[in-house]
């Protein structure tokens, strides 16, 4: 299996948040820090190097390396709780520097890790949790049908824009754009206004065409 048709866990994120955002880091290999995402590898890199440790029942594992043969997906996943001895529970636990936010681009990484878990270690997971800086709160995510499929979805649609190596337009929904890291680079208000500018050139040439048409 070629290397490069993996993909990394944190890269879904990238891809259900935009898949342009996605195509311009995993394919074009750009990337530019902001505020947000200096600070989001600060808190990871103190998150990292905390030691694994027990404490009663539970285990708590640090920085896990995880993979799935089946989806080909690869990362780390910041915490993994494992509690029990003779029947075994595992709970990952992903941080983020943020708040937890109604859409689901944090709750698809954390649940493709679980994927990963789950062809790991021949189990299945039930739920685990976000963990949020910015509020200090842990929020539960159950691992549901839902999840599970807008999950793998995300996953198919990261594996086919990566095989067609073409980055898409920008994302419609501008307000994303302005908490994106790449906004300087990826300009998407130079695309949107070429756009409608393309549209204006089309009614004019249907406009001309069919005056001379008339005459
Ligand atoms: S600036 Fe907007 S369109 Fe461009 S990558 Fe970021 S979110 Fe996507």
């Amino acid at each position: 299996m070629d290397a490069q048709e993996w993909i990394q866990l944190s890269a879904l994120q990238h891809y259900a948040y935009c898949p342009r955002q996605f195509a311009l880091i995993h394919i074009e290999q750009v990337w530019a820090d902001n505020f947000f995402t200096a600070h989001g590898n600060l808190l990871h890199e103190r998150v990292d190097s905390y030691e694994s440790e027990q404490r009663g029942n539970t285990r708590y594992e640090r920085s896990v390396a995880v993979l799935s043969q089946q989806l080909r997906i690869r990362g780390k996943l910041d915490l993994l709780e494992i509690e029990g001895k003779s029947s075994t529970q595992y709970f990952p636990v992903e941080y983020k520097r943020g708040k937890p936010k109604r859409e689901d681009w944090d709750k698809i990484q954390l649940c493709a890790q679980a994927l990963c878990l789950e062809e790991m270690r021949e189990t299945s997971i039930e739920k685990g949790a976000l963990w949020y800086w910015q509020v200090r709160k842990r929020e539960p995510v159950l691992f549901d049908e839902r999840l599970r499929a807008v999950t793998c979805n995300a996953i198919e649609g990261a594996h086919a824009l990566l095989a067609t190596g073409k980055t898409p337009m920008p994302t419609d929904k501008a307000k994303r754009c302005s908490a994106c890291s790449l906004v300087d680079l990826c300009e998407p208000a130079a695309f949107r206004r070429d756009r409608s500018g393309a549209y204006v050139d089309t009614i004019f040439l249907e406009l001309r065409e069919s005056e001379s048409n008339e005459n």
